[in-house]
């Protein structure tokens, strides 16, 4: 490591929090591949966590953001600005949910938002607030979401937490009819589990769940924070089942790297959120809100909806492989390019291996290695990678 990496990462260690604990300093990129303050290139696996999916400094992302920035910067929500009512618009279309969205800034904020409306239309619907979430699940670090988050590494040290989960069991339909009573008013879960060690939900699951929420007049919420945006080879990962969401909320890849999130409701919600009923200063800002245009704009010209699916299962295919190889590697799930390599042993270990060889991936839980490349991803881009986690594998497990 170079003086340059090295003074930075001392400056970070004394003077940010340590939430996180990176080690490489990045300084720019280009499509899937990062590079760091020292100049050593890195394949980006990782996408910055299921941001970047059409890859780093994408052109049209670049001029969209370029351009409105010189246009407005920031206009308040007392005024209309076009670009986040035509990204409105858009998700809307492409969601098929026929209802409105509404705009904040990131994961944790929309789900916050799906949380509120959810209580809203419950207060005026036998006065119910409780929502029913999955272990395992992930939805975001404010009170509401750590409450909604049902694992105790996101919990511990916050008591008291906001009231109003219950928690069943992912994939396990009979968990979530005992956790419903007479207070649920939504049950809640990911479509495909990010953090929770990517795991899809199962079919008979997702249809379980809608007809549970039929049955008792509940909201189904989807998180489609990480899988939504491509990442599954449908704009979003509920749309793999025949099922729709009452409300499903998006964030991360939603901004093309700018904060940006979103709640999207069917028509029935549409207008449960009144005047002054919940806001957000920054919500669909338009710079963000531009480049959200622009993300959509790329996945359908290019296809990566398709590309996804087509190079996930390549790169799937590979890693079952590695999974015949070792001994050590237990399975590979996921779908479209949301992959998840399950090691009998420490994730961590894996994914450092894995860095030493130039390739950035990520964990999910303690024994899984989480894949979240670019969308962007060519057939063309799998070779090197692969002989990456080839080399690394075979440093970290032996012949
Ligand atoms: C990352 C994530 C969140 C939280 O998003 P932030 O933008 O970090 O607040 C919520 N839900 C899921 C499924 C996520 O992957």
């Amino acid at each position: 490591m170079s003086k340059k990496s090295q003074e930075i990462l001392e400056l970070y260690k004394s003077k940010v929090m340590p939430t996180y604990s990176p080690s490489v300093v990045l300084a720019s990129g280009k499509g899937v591949t990062v590079r760091d303050v020292d100049g050593m290139t890195y394949y980006d696996f990782t996408s910055g966590i299921g941001v970047n999916n059409v890859g780093y400094c994408h052109k049209k992302v670049v001029q969209a953001v370029q351009d409105q920035a010189a246009a407005m910067l920031h206009c308040s929500n007392l005024y209309v600005n076009t670009p986040a009512t035509l990204l409105a618009s858009k998700l809307v279309e492409i969601s098929g949910l026929g209802g409105k969205a509404f705009f904040c800034n990131s994961g944790a904020e929309a789900n916050e938002a799906a949380i509120k409306l959810a209580r809203k239309w419950g207060s005026a619907n036998g006065g119910r607030y409780e929502v029913v979430t999955m272990r395992q699940g992930f939805h975001g670090r404010t009170l509401a979401t750590v409450a909604a988050t049902a694992q105790a590494w996101c919990q511990e040290g916050y008591d008291p937490l906001p009231v109003g989960f219950a928690y069943a069991d992912y994939n396990d339909l009979e968990s979530v009819k005992a956790a419903v009573n007479d207070k649920t008013v939504a049950i809640m879960l990911e479509a495909v589990q990010g953090e929770g060690g990517v795991t899809p939900a199962t079919d008979e699951f997702m249809k379980g769940v809608r007809a549970l929420c039929d049955e008792k007049n509940l909201l189904m919420i989807v998180d489609e924070v990480q899988a939504g945006m491509g990442r599954t080879g449908t704009w979003f990962a509920w749309q793999g089942y025949d099922v729709k969401p009452d409300l499903f909320t998006c964030a991360k890849a939603l901004g093309g790297g700018l904060p940006m999130g979103a709640l999207i409701s069917n028509a029935k919600l549409a207008d449960v959120f009144t005047a002054s009923a919940h806001a957000s200063t920054f919500g669909g800002n338009p710079v963000a809100a531009a480049a959200g245009l622009a993300v959509i704009d790329v996945i359908e010209s290019e296809k990566l909806l398709e590309n996804a699916t087509k190079v996930g299962n390549l790169l799937k295919e590979a890693l079952q492989g590695f999974v015949d190889q070792y001994d050590q590697l237990l399975a590979v799930r996921g779908k479209g390019l949301m992959l998840g390599l399950v090691v009998d042993g420490d994730a961590k270990e894996v994914v450092d291996a894995f860095k030493a060889q130039g390739l950035l991936a990520l964990t999910a839980g303690k024994n899984v290695v989480r894949f979240l490349p670019p969308l962007t991803l060519a057939e063309s881009d799998l070779e090197d990678p692969i002989d990456m986690i080839s080399d690394a594998l075979d440093c970290t497990f032996g012949k």
